[in-house]
């Protein structure tokens, strides 16, 4: 099968593009290195350097390439950076989106998975998070997300072009961004690591987090791409069933930490519901998050480590 990752040059994207191609598929990587490496892309992948912004250029490099599947990753994924500029990430995380849906609507391609967020769930008074809830977004970027999900039904619906949202949950493992101002929990501590700094915690580190190994990830995205039992539309939780603290984060990497006060705005508990994953995907992860926190730190010493 020919397939598209865009954002293949980010974090997930090139674990995605890794995977399909060795599982023998071929696959094209479209990436404006904003936030991603050309040293991630596989070297077997097809690289095109472009915006996904540019409905002209994505529709010509989807006419080219006539890739059947396309796995939409690219986005400016940062909660911090959507609340600065609220424009300029909707015009990525929304605009661009929906030039990669029309364009592949366009270039008739037969699926795509499209890379949205547990952020869409915002606050909400219970858990697990559960695909129905109604969304409460509290940043821009949880907005952005949802309004991408309901592009996908409209693109679903209206024009039969099957778009699957995957919401992804705290996404952890080798090449984890670590080195921004906007790294998550786990790439700020390595980089605090290697800075030599005590790990920081914000609160007391009994908040918990719903933390997916990437190669889970990225196998539920792979089977979203060809599942029968999805139509298009669907909206599907990727994350873990059980949570775990920061305190337990801590502890695995080691080293000294200090105490900070809470940070406004953090949510304090995240956990998946995984019924529909299960349902629609056969899927739940495999890796723990003892093992998954071992590799991560094994590839950062290996690499980074000073
Ligand atoms: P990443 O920043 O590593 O990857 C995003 C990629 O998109 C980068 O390679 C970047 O260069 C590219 N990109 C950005 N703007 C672009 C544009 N205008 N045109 C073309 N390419 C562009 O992020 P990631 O963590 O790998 O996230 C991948 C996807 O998964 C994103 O859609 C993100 O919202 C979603 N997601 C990630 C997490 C997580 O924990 N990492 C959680 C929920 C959802």
């Amino acid at each position: 099968m020919k397939v598209l990752v865009t954002g293949g040059a980010g974090f997930i994207g090139s674990h995605l593009t890794d995977r399909l191609i060795q599982k023998k598929h071929r696959v094209v990587v479209l990436d404006n290195l904003s936030t991603g490496r050309k040293k991630n892309v596989n070297k077997q992948a097809v690289f095109v350097r472009g915006d996904i912004r540019n409905l002209a250029f994505v529709s010509r490099v989807f006419r080219k390439e006539k890739p059947s599947g396309i796995f939409h990753l690219a986005a400016l994924p940062r909660v911090p950076l959507s609340v600065a500029d609220p424009i300029g990430t909707s015009e990525v995380n929304i605009a661009g989106t929906l030039c990669v849906f029309k364009a592949a609507l366009d270039a008739k391609v037969k699926r795509i998975v499209f890379a949205s967020s547990s952020s869409v769930y915002g606050d909400q008074k219970t858990l697990p998070l559960r695909e129905n809830m109604m969304p409460h977004p509290v940043s821009p970027y949880g907005l952005q997300k949802w309004v991408g999900e309901q592009w996908a039904k409209m693109f679903s619906s209206l024009y039969g072009l099957p778009v699957i949202s995957l919401r992804y949950f705290n996404v952890y493992g080798p090449r984890i961004d670590f080195d921004s101002d906007y790294s998550l929990v786990i790439g700020k501590f390595l980089r605090m690591r290697r800075e030599g700094k005590p790990l920081s915690v914000f609160g007391d580190g009994t908040q918990t987090r719903a933390f997916c190994y990437v190669d889970d990830v990225v196998e539920a995205t792979i089977k979203a791409m060809t599942a029968k039992t999805l139509k298009g539309g669907e909206i599907v939780n990727v994350g873990a069933a059980d949570s775990h603290s920061v305190n337990e984060l801590v502890n695995l990497l080691g080293g000294p930490k200090m105490y900070l006060p809470k940070r406004a705005g953090d949510v304090e508990h995240t956990r998946a519901d995984l019924k529909l994953a299960k349902a629609y995907l056969a899927w739940e992860p495999k890796v723990s998050f003892a093992e998954g926190v071992e590799r991560t730190k094994k590839w950062f010493l290996k690499h980074y480590a000073p």
